[in-house]
């Protein structure tokens, strides 16, 4: 077993492995997304007691991105039940890019809420349950998860995506074509896309990770932010779906649940130990951080903590 100083010192040692990878290059089809410092890099490691060790740039904000699919799939858990979800996305690995269309148009639902179809089909049952509050109501579930006060969406982010976001308008038009949304399109799509634009750290990131460590509890606290069941379900779905097209390789090698997000962050939870986020914006062809990926790589192995390793 390994001890906090331990841990510290692997810490150490994989940030510096990591911080020599300078492959890879910014997602751009998002334009605000590439003008960013790409020498950027934070790794957070908030463990379920509390405890965190901060390497680099943790407190610099970015956009969440594609792990808000994590956030938003728990907020539908809590208010819509299972079969209503079931119906509207699946819990299967597709395979694809996450932007991927074939697959839902060939089958006529998401595969899962991990990919942008099922994250665009979600985001419209939650506008059915909370009605014209969805956003305060979901974004004060992310704030309580990410353990700030509360968060803010970086506006020209956000614009950017609503003024190119073509592919994710096709999915959303097929989706409506499918019956699979209750509500306009451009309400929706503008809805997702807040949820990608919300501003984090990796210090933050690493705060939900814990709480998902924690199944459901923020470290220190007694009080359940969300249901242990609920938990369960989006850690699968993360484990299953999370790192896209590189699911399975993932698994493989590092097997833990995790999200990756096009700006470059990852959130890994290693549950009941700890959850990680790291943010490097250089992304490969999967929009996965590669410092990430290698960073998560090298932790899973030098701490032990492969969830089948025995
Ligand atoms: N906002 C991005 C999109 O919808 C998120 C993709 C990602 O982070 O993987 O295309």
């Amino acid at each position: 077993m390994n001890g906090p100083e331990n841990i510290g010192r692997v810490v150490d040692e994989v940030y510096q492995e990591a911080l020599k990878i300078t492959e890879g290059d910014l997602a751009s089809y998002i334009p605000e997304l590439a003008v960013v410092d790409p020498e950027l890099f934070g790794l957070s490691i908030c463990d379920v007691e509390g405890n965190r060790i901060n390497r680099g740039n943790t407190r610099h904000p970015f956009t969440i991105q594609s792990v808000s699919k994590v956030l938003s799939h728990i907020c539908v858990l809590a208010c819509q039940d299972d079969d209503t979800i079931a119906k509207r996305v699946g819990v299967e690995p597709t395979g694809e890019d996450f932007d991927s269309i074939i697959k839902l148009d060939r089958h006529r639902r998401p595969f899962n809420p991990m990919v942008n179809a099922g994250a665009i089909a979600v985001t419209d049952l939650l506008m059915s349950a909370h009605g014209d509050g969805a956003l305060e109501k979901t974004l004060q579930l992310y704030a309580r998860m990410l353990g700030c006060a509360r968060v803010e969406i970086d506006e020209t982010v956000f614009l950017s995506e609503l003024r190119t976001g073509e592919r994710n308008r096709a999915i959303a038009h097929l989706l409506n074509n499918f019956k699979l949304l209750d509500h306009p399109v451009e309400e929706v799509l503008q809805l997702y896309f807040k949820h990608c634009s919300v501003q984090v750290t990796t210090e933050t990131l690493a705060h939900l990770g814990a709480v998902l460590a924690r199944r459901g509890r923020a470290p220190t606290q007694d009080q359940a932010l969300v249901e242990p069941d609920c938990v369960r379900k989006v850690m699968s779905v993360m484990l299953s779906c999370g790192m896209y097209n590189y699911a399975g390789q993932w698994i493989y090698e590092v097997g833990l649940p995790a999200k990756s997000g096009v700006s470059g962050c990852l959130l890994i939870v290693v549950p009941g130990r700890m959850g990680i986020g790291i943010y490097s914006p250089r992304v490969d062809v999967r929009g996965s951080s590669l410092r990430g990926v290698h960073a998560g790589r090298l932790l899973s192995e030098r701490l032990g903590l492969h969830l089948l390793a025995g």
